[in-house]
């Protein structure tokens, strides 16, 4: 008898953060990303507790913690399903996994459950692998070993996890033209309005900022995400600088993008060709550039000497070492602040970029005397290549649309496939 299959979804629905679908067929399920939504308090994923008790096994696509963050806490709670994931998601998830422990002020799991958690990933390969539900992983172009998943179920099932359409310094696109007749899409950019410019213009215009903030004796500071936004940023910085184009001093990196920055090179297996090559053919690393320079001193004190840039977490200005020199950078007007990714609501960033003067830093109240400058390079598809990434996949019929809040696509598309964008908690047979 043919059992339907049917799909559940508890989180990363009308919102960016804790993704979480639960694919189901007779006595066989498994769950697709298990995040947390992080802001002002941390969202967990609403999974009913009996739906929780019976799962089997989790797929990770990739280790950001909007897809991978709730996973210690199921741990803590005494469960202990299998994970599956690539290296690169794997390593990843080691670090940031443990980072989120230490950021919490009460932490609701421990270390120990975290290492538990990566003794039972099972490490997989893009391509095709059989668990209880046949699968093919597809390279998803968002950070290293991301994945778009397909159950191979109903006509083939596809969740596209995170994706990024273009080639970046560090990776090649994601797939395209996969069969299948269901899609559960990430819409970031899901807004008519959400159209990036191309990276090398927009490359262009950071090089231009950084080296007259340079040439004026100041110093830039580039707040960044550990994983992702940061390596596409230091390479670029690296190539413009070997080429000539970028004014030649230190870059620093600080802060847990360094941890990072060794598994990039460990995993550099999965970047693209160029990579690949300078890895193999020269001496060259580019995860290692002579360019990078890491502060010698605890205190950091060696790296204002002289004019420089530095490219530290947190990305929003929330937390780490980018709060020490915003804090020694801001008064000064020569300096500049260049931010390179997305600034939250009620964030610190989001403040100092909506152009307030003075911010509070622990104790210390700050003057922003400094630039103020943001350019636009993503890891996700813009609203036109999302819509192109749709129209591409192979007899297509159902688009389930989640990792978003913007409405559009689905005028867009609904002329051609049955559009549904899910509530949470709801439930569709497939
Ligand atoms: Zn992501
Ligand atoms: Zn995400």
């Amino acid at each position: 008898m043919n059992k339907s299959i049917k799909l559940s979804f508890y989180g990363g629905v009308e919102e960016v953060g804790r993704s979480c679908y639960l694919i189901e067929k007779g006595d066989k399920n498994i769950v697709l990303d298990c995040g947390i939504k992080l802001g002002e308090k941390v969202e967990h994923p609403e999974i009913p507790k009996d739906k929780i008790k019976s799962i089997k096994e989790i797929i990770i696509s990739h280790a950001h913690l909007d897809h991978s963050g709730y996973l210690p806490h199921l741990y803590s709670d005494g469960y202990s399903p299998k994970i599956i994931a690539t290296k690169p998601t794997r390593d990843l998830m080691g670090v940031l996994l443990s980072d989120y422990r230490r950021i919490q002020k009460e932490p609701a799991f421990s270390q120990k459950d975290v290492d538990e958690c990566m003794k039972r990933v099972y490490m997989t390969e893009y391509g095709s692998i059989k668990s209880q539900f046949e699968y093919t992983l597809f390279q998803a172009g968002h950070i290293i070993g991301s994945s778009m998943i397909r159950i191979e179920e109903s006509g083939g099932i596809l969740y596209t996890g995170d994706i990024c359409m273009r080639n970046t310094r560090v990776l090649e696109g994601c797939k395209r033209g996969v069969n299948a007749e269901n899609l559960i899409v990430e819409s970031t950019y899901g807004s008519k309005e959400d159209i990036l410019p191309g990276i090398k213009e927009e490359a262009g215009r950071m090089i231009e900022l950084i080296n007259k903030t340079l040439k004026e004796g100041g110093s830039v500071l580039i707040p960044s995400f550990a994983v992702g936004r940061a390596q596409e940023i230091l390479l670029l910085l690296d190539d413009y600088m070997q080429s000539g184009a970028l004014t030649k001093v230190p870059i620093y990196v600080d802060g847990m993008i360094n941890k990072v920055m060794r598994i990039y090179r460990h995993n550099a297996i999965y970047a693209n060709e160029d990579i690949k090559r300078k890895i193999l053919m020269s001496d060259y690393d580019p995860f290692n550039s002579k360019n990078f320079k890491k502060p010698k001193t605890k205190d950091r004190s060696d790296v204002l000497q002289e004019p420089c840039i530095i490219v530290s977490t947190s990305g929003m200005l929330s937390g780490g070492p980018a709060l020490y020199y915003l804090e020694k950078l801001a008064p000064d007007p020569k300096n500049m602040l260049l931010f390179v990714g997305y600034q939250a609501e009620g964030t610190r960033g989001k403040k100092i970029l909506d152009g307030e003067k003075e911010i509070e830093l622990g104790e210390n109240k700050v003057k922003m005397n400094m630039k103020i400058e943001s350019i636009k390079i993503s890891g996700h598809a813009d609203y036109r290549e999302i819509v192109q990434f749709i129209h591409g996949v192979k007899g297509l019929k159902k688009v389930f649309i989640v990792h978003g809040e913007s409405k559009d696509l689905g005028e867009e598309l609904e002329k051609k496939y049955e559009v549904i964008f899910p509530k949470r908690g709801e439930e569709f047979v497939i």
